[in-house]
């Protein structure tokens, strides 16, 4: 746990994300309600029209936020430096996933915004998030709107969310403001408030991290027999939606992937013929050779 004030901006540490956008109007509509909300960070995944100058105008005073726009071509490239994902979804889907209220997704946002990246997803005008990007994300958040058109336009539900977040952080700012010291409100609060940092100790893994964690745990099970590619079930699904739950820190996801190593060596180790029992005996005589040997300062 670090001693360190931690200086909050958490405006700055949230990152809004647009996947496969087919109109440039809603690009430069969402640049709008994110300057509108204080938000300046855009990714946009595959946009099938960018730049543009439909965007352009309807940006109108955002054109800096088109500008320092991020453009990617997945939304794994998007997410590799946030520690907390959440996608929009205007739909209920097969495997259900952790999922937050506006208001709840706001609380979430403003907890961990000031040493996390917040990325918010928002999908394509037509058909929304596929599967395979809501599995990318740790929670999802529904705007509960009328069920007889529970879809919005796209740069209205980024409005919805922004507006609901921007509330949050204000409402945490002024209880700082007016002396409220207590870290589990200030957290989280507006920017260039400084508080006592009674952070967790190491950071949330990033997007990047969490990847590679799940291939290299993919393909142990795969090694292990356990998994089985051509009949995958839901299983990387269901391990997804384990892990998002936990949302490790770097150290915990190193930890496994050494695990994942150690298993993937005894594997190797086994096809080559070598006993379970033989390695556990080099394992152990290594071991002491290691405890017999000068003691160096770790
Ligand atoms: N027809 C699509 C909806 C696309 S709207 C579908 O059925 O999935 C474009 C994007 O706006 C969605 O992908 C989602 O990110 C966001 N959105 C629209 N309505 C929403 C709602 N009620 N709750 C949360 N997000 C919503």
């Amino acid at each position: 746990m670090s001693d360190k004030p931690v200086r909050i901006n958490n405006f700055d540490n949230i990152r809004i994300i647009l996947v496969n956008t087919s109109h440039p109007g809603n690009i430069g509509a969402t640049a709008r309600a994110m300057k509108n909300m204080g938000l300046s960070k855009l990714t946009l995944v595959d946009p099938e029209d960018f730049p543009s100058s439909v965007a352009t105008g309807r940006a109108v005073a955002a054109v800096d936020i088109l500008e320092s726009a991020i453009v990617t071509s997945t939304l794994e490239e998007a997410i590799v430096n946030s520690g907390l994902v959440i996608g929009a979804s205007a739909r209920s889907r097969r495997l259900p996933w952790p999922l937050l209220s506006p208001p709840q997704c706001a609380v979430k946002v403003a907890d961990e915004s000031h040493n996390n990246e917040v990325a918010l997803v928002f999908g394509r005008e037509d058909s929304g998030l596929t599967n395979e990007e809501l599995q990318l994300c740790h929670f999802h958040v529904h705007i509960p709107a009328d069920e007889s058109y529970s879809s919005l336009n796209l740069a209205a539900a980024v409005m919805v969310v922004s507006y609901e977040v921007r509330m949050e952080l204000l409402r945490r700012q002024q209880r700082v403001a007016e002396g409220d010291h207590d870290v589990a409100s200030a957290r989280g609060a507006a920017e260039d408030v400084v508080v006592s940092g009674l952070d967790w100790d190491v950071p949330r893994a990033t997007g990047q991290q969490m990847e590679s964690f799940y291939s290299h745990l993919e393909q142990a099970m795969i090694d292990l027999n356990f998994h089985d590619p051509e009949n995958p079930r839901l299983l990387m699904m269901r391990m997804r939606r384990l892990f998002g739950r936990i949302r490790p820190d770097q150290m915990e996801i190193s930890i496994l992937r050494g695990l994942l190593s150690h298993i993937d060596m005894l594997n190797e180790r086994a096809e080559r013929g070598i006993s379970v029992e033989q390695q556990r005996k080099e394992r152990k005589s290594a071991s002491l050779e290691k405890s017999t040997a000068p003691a160096r300062d770790e």
